[in-house]
């Protein structure tokens, strides 16, 4: 399960639609916790993908570089990534298993039809590189998050 709050959730719904006709594509920050993904920051990319802007996506590599720093310094992984299906179905294609390599990460797709977006769908990379899959898993929306609280 993802777990997500709104203001991140909307963001993501925002960031399909504002690219449309093209698809965005980003990165989710977070910890896994007991086969949870709990995302704490959304990160918003390039697509590096100038040749086919509208059906395919590629994160430029010193934004992944970028993303894990910054995954680090706040004791964090990366745990999924998202981006966008511009007048398609928010399904996998094969293109996006063949290209996906994080396992048990996400990848969130949403479909956005005429400009506006429309079903969110997430996935779990599982398996290995020479036998992967994709796994459809429940994104939960929160309204509301207890902060955090460190124990010093
Ligand atoms: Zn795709």
């Amino acid at each position: 399960m993802l777990r997500i709050t709104k203001p991140d959730y909307d963001l993501i719904r925002w960031e399909a639609e504002r690219s449309y006709p093209h698809e965005c594509c980003g990165i989710l920050l977070g910890s896994p916790h007991n086969h949870e993904r709990l995302v704490t920051l959304t990160v918003p990319c390039k697509n590096a993908r100038t040749d086919a802007p509208g059906n395919r996506y590629s994160i430029p590599p010193e934004q992944v570089i970028a993303a894990l720093k910054l995954a680090r310094s706040r004791s964090e992984s990366i745990i999924g990534f998202y981006h966008s299906h511009p007048d398609h179905p928010a399904k996998c294609s094969r293109t996006d298993l063949e290209e996906a390599h994080w396992f048990d990460c996400s990848y969130v797709i949403t479909s956005v039809e005429h400009g506006h977006a429309t079903a969110t769908q997430s996935y779990v990379l599982t398996g290995s590189e020479e036998e992967k899959r994709f796994q459809a898993e429940e994104i939960e929306v929160e309204a509301y998050r207890q902060p955090l609280r460190i124990a010093l």
